[in-house]
């Protein structure tokens, strides 16, 4: 099979880096599998990028929301007509089940046909004045050139998620995919240009985080900045913005609990817990990677979910009976080993897995074992830093206030979740967690369109995205005066 030769695209065109340089991928599942040669770009091709989502902005933007949700409409359908493709390819190079690969297809069909319905609505205020005669109203404007840069980890629904709002809002959008996942990000792009998008309306540059990111994010002809990834960068891109006054949306990492009370429905606990867990290898930005129990159910609670974690069947993520697939790369498998390392010399208790697979269908890839430690207090390393893998700490509490006060903290504030059927903690806790999102006995990786997505403390900055918040980030508002009499 000829190897994929991804390219840039660039003013309408698919073109290879200015350098004529490029790099490799591989299937995590099995290195030795090449996914696609990709474009190693550099400033210059951000630079020919930037320039042409520039020359697109004035039409783009003149162009009524309605006409606009024609293109992403057409997008959206063949996104629909081509779910197991892109689900497949999400797989051979972020390594999820299939079955996790197609929900996170789903999820991006939903959202963006969500934000293109946000995007018809760019409704401004009319409100009265006191200056008689005077028409006062605000209308939403678009930005102009923006840029999206994105993690590996949800390849296809996170630039979904940042680029229908960009584009219904009449920005132009440069790109940057996570160089271990530039295939389905160029993927993405593709099936947007194949709506008949304007050349230069969106464009997409592959190439490393600290070349083609960096250039892109301190250039001062990007208007708005949608970034989803680690704290560290997205800090640094904040502060790279800041220099030209660039607005930032900033979705960070998280270090998400799980409190559990002694009245908990320990089935729908346990279910949820794993799944918050494990799913996606423990690679999402909102998985549950700390469960504060209260003393009198520890035993209990840990007993079942290790019965859950020793069913979870580790896998190539094409296998029909794939529980977990590998985590996604070299770098990453050896940062969660060492993260296991670490939880072991601190005290901590390993319950379960805390290794590389190994064998035959394993030495090829990336795989870690489902992970869990008792015994784990707050102050550890693996309790207060982001992990991103398999990787599941259990700490101890003896009361419901003790649980808050370690749920909130760490300096992450993304997701949560508290299992109980008293009421009264139940709303006490959504009132004091200190997260972006809340959940009452439901895995701390839920989330809906509808409602907006953002962390707080560390785990992001800026307007959220999703629901209504999405569109409101790639705006900005202008009032206008009318004197009419
Ligand atoms: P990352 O290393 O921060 O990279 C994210 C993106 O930023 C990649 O495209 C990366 O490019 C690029 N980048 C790296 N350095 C840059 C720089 N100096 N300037 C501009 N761009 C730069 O994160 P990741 O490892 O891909 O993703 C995992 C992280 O994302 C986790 O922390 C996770 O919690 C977070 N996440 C958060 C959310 C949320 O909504 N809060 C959702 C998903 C993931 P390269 O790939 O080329 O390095």
């Amino acid at each position: 099979m000829a190897t994929f030769d991804g390219k840039n695209f660039i003013g309408g065109e698919w073109r290879a880096a200015a350098s004529g340089r490029r790099f490799e991928q591989h299937n995590p599942a099995n290195l030795s599998e090449v996914t696609g040669t990709f474009a190693d770009s550099d400033p210059k091709d951000v630079d020919a990028a930037i320039v042409a989502a520039e020359a697109a902005f004035p039409s783009w933007r003149a162009l009524s929301p309605l006409a606009r949700k024609a293109y992403l409409q057409r997008a959206l359908g063949e996104i629909v007509a081509r779910r197991d493709e892109i689900a497949t390819t999400i797989t051979r190079e972020n390594g999820k089940a299939l079955r996790e690969a197609s929900s996170e297809v789903d999820s991006a069909i939903k959202e963006m046909d969500y934000q293109i319905a946000e995007g018809v609505r760019l409704c401004g205020q009319t409100v009265p004045v006191e200056v008689g005669g005077t028409l006062a109203y605000s209308t939403r404007e678009a930005r102009g050139p923006v840029a999206i840069v994105t993690p590996w980890n949800f390849p296809f629904n996170v630039p979904g998620r940042k680029g229908t709002p960009a584009l219904m809002a009449g920005n132009t959008v440069v790109f940057k995919p996570a160089s271990l996942t530039p295939r389905t990000g160029l993927l993405f792009t593709e099936i947007l240009a194949a709506s008949g998008l304007p050349p230069g309306v969106i464009n997409c540059v592959t190439g490393g985080g600290g070349s083609v990111g960096a250039a892109l994010v301190g250039d001062p002809r990007i208007k708005a900045i949608s970034f989803t990834g680690s704290t560290p960068v997205g800090k640094s891109i904040g502060l790279a913005a800041a220099r030209h006054l660039t607005p930032t949306q900033l979705e960070l990492g998280g270090k998400n609990p799980a409190i559990v009370l002694p009245d908990a429905d320990l089935d729908v606990a346990v279910a949820e817990i794993a799944k918050g867990a494990f799913a996606c290898s423990g690679q999402w930005c909102t998985s549950t990677s700390r469960v504060i129990v209260l003393e009198e159910i520890a035993a209990e609670l840990t007993k079942r979910l290790l019965a859950a974690v020793r069913g979870i069947a580790v896998r190539d993520g094409a296998a029909a009976d794939c529980g977990m697939g590998p985590v996604c790369g070299e770098k990453q498998k050896a940062d969660i080993l060492a993260y296991i390392e670490r939880g072991r010399a601190d005290g901590a208790r390993l319950l379960a897995g805390g290794a590389a697979l190994t064998g035959a269908a394993f030495d090829r890839g990336c795989f870690v074992e489902p992970t869990v430690f008792d015994r784990v207090t707050p102050n550890m390393v693996i309790a207060r830093e982001e992990i991103f893998g398999p990787v599941l700490a259990i700490i101890t509490v003896r009361s419901f206030e003790e649980a808050v006060t370690v749920a909130n903290d760490v300096a992450y504030g993304l997701s949560s979740s508290i299992f109980t059927n008293d009421l009264k903690r139940a709303f006490t806790y959504m009132e004091r967690a200190e997260v972006g999102l809340a959940h009452v006995n439901l895995m701390s990786a839920l989330k809906e369109p509808q409602l907006p997505f953002g962390g707080v403390k560390e785990s992001g900055a800026g307007l959220p995205e999703a629901g209504s918040a999405g569109i409101e980030f790639f705006t900005h508002h202008k009032v206008c005066y009318v004197k009419y009499r």
